[in-house]
């Protein structure tokens, strides 16, 4: 028996209503900010996520699928690829190639799977989704404007709102400009110095490559040291600040709660200025169901014009992990109208006939086989959920009216053709 592999899953129906649920909420809603879709490849040239997400973050170290793709013909030159581990740089990429800045195309959104080698748990595993969008422009555009911070998080309480997630907390900081960053490291380099040999393996290392990334540690035992470590907010210039500052009042103009909390860096190392998370307290552990921030620099480590850009990504797993705690999925998954059970020799055809009619009057119709008993054909419209059953056998189609048995109440009617979808409506 061959299996799924460890850390993907199959996503079944009744849940798959819940994800439609989800997906499409956040459709209506990002349509309502202009927000436009757009469609990556899953894999894309390793270095992008290298020069993007940064050769020392967890992602581009240890956790993705990357492979040496050897090209047709023996002479051809191997490349190395990767399945995306996250949108932002894809997308990002797609801007440049394509010059969308002028096309006017600023506001871009996208859902798909994403592929990390983490160890799997629950709300945690190697293939997972994420609903993603991006505001992406020269400065000219207005995506520098700390009014385009403010806007993608209030676009972003309003989904969770709406899909009926309201004990939501957002978490909100500043990791400053590269200015700010080279400064804020090298107090951290100094700070980490005499500590961190008391550290775990990956903070011995950061603390000399890369010290931000020691923040994103999760050892509990490095954590008082990470403590009483210096915070970015110290270092965060004056531009920074007022950037900063900015964002906070127009959240609190249109009140959206949020609480500063000064040691999110987020494990990428693209961002620049605002920083956020959304956790909802049902997940556990995995409470993050989304996380997001401004980028900069990000256009141009990937070789493109400068084009300040801010963006999230909506862990979708856990989204609906987080949805299941307050709605069952059978309740929102679509049930047929009717079944329609044919009984006898050369029922199917009268069978298919009455279906297409109903089915173009956009109701939703199971169809069962001629050569199923009327028992069976109960069993099966009942497990399927079915409202209504409704029968065409010889005496039903030479009198063009039909059988229509209520399956909750027992009732039945005899109902004339043009009449039955009325008849299951009411
Ligand atoms: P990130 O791209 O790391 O900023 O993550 C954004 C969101 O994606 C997180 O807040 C999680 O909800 C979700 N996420 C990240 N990694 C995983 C994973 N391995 N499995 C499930 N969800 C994930």
């Amino acid at each position: 028996m061959i299996k799924a592999i460890r850390g993907t899953r199959d996503l079944l129906p009744p849940d798959t209503a819940l994800w439609d649920f989800v997906e499409s909420t956040a459709r209506e809603v990002f349509r309502a900010y202009n927000f436009q879709e757009i469609r990556t490849p899953i894999f894309e040239a390793t270095e992008l996520f290298a020069r993007g997400v940064g050769e020392e973050t967890d992602i581009v170290s240890k956790e993705m699928f990357t492979w040496e793709d050897r090209g047709r013909a023996a002479s051809d030159k191997s490349q190395s690829l990767t399945l995306r581990p996250e949108a932002t740089a894809g997308i990002v990429r797609a801007y440049i190639e394509h010059g969308l800045e002028k096309r006017g195309l600023n506001k871009l959104f996208c859902i798909g799977p994403m592929f990390r080698r983490e160890r799997p748990q629950k709300g945690r595993y190697r293939q997972f989704y994420q609903i993603d969008a991006e505001v992406i422009g020269p400065a000219s555009s207005g995506s520098d404007s700390p009014a385009r911070d403010a806007e993608i998080l209030e676009m972003l309480a309003t989904l969770l709102d709406r899909l009926g997630i309201t004990d939501w907390n957002l978490e909100l900081n500043s990791v400053g400009c590269p200015n700010d960053r080279a400064k804020f490291n090298e107090a951290l380099r100094a700070a980490l110095e005499p500590v961190k040999d008391k550290m775990c393996g990956d903070c011995q290392r950061r603390a000399v490559t890369n010290p931000l990334r020691v923040f994103d540690c999760k050892v509990p035992e490095d954590q008082p040291i990470i403590d009483k470590l210096p915070r970015i907010s110290q270092f965060l210039d004056e531009p920074c600040r007022e950037h900063f500052e900015a964002v906070k009042s127009i959240l609190q103009a249109v009140g959206i709660e949020f609480h500063i909390n000064d040691r999110l860096v987020r494990g990428l190392d693209y961002y620049t200025r605002t920083a956020f998370e959304f956790t909802h307290g049902a997940l556990g552990a995995q409470n993050a169901i989304l996380g997001g921030g401004r980028y900069d620099g990000l256009s141009e480590a990937i070789g493109g014009p400068p084009a300040p850009g801010i963006g999230f990504a909506i862990g979708e797993d856990r989204l609906v992990l987080s949805l299941q705690e307050k709605q069952s999925a059978e309740s929102i998954a679509p049930k047929p109208d009717a079944y329609i059970a044919p009984l006898g020799a050369g029922m199917n055809r009268e069978a298919a006939r009455l279906a297409r009619e109903l089915r173009r009057q956009d109701l939703v119709i199971d169809l069962g086989d001629e050569n199923f008993r009327l028992k069976k054909s109960f069993e099966t419209a009942t497990k399927a959920g079915a409202k209504y059953i409704l029968i065409v056998g010889e005496n039903e189609v030479k009198a063009d009216s039909f059988a229509l048995k209520n399956l909750a109440t027992g009732e039945q009617i005899s109902v004339p053709r043009a009449e039955v979808a009325r008849a299951i409506r009411s």
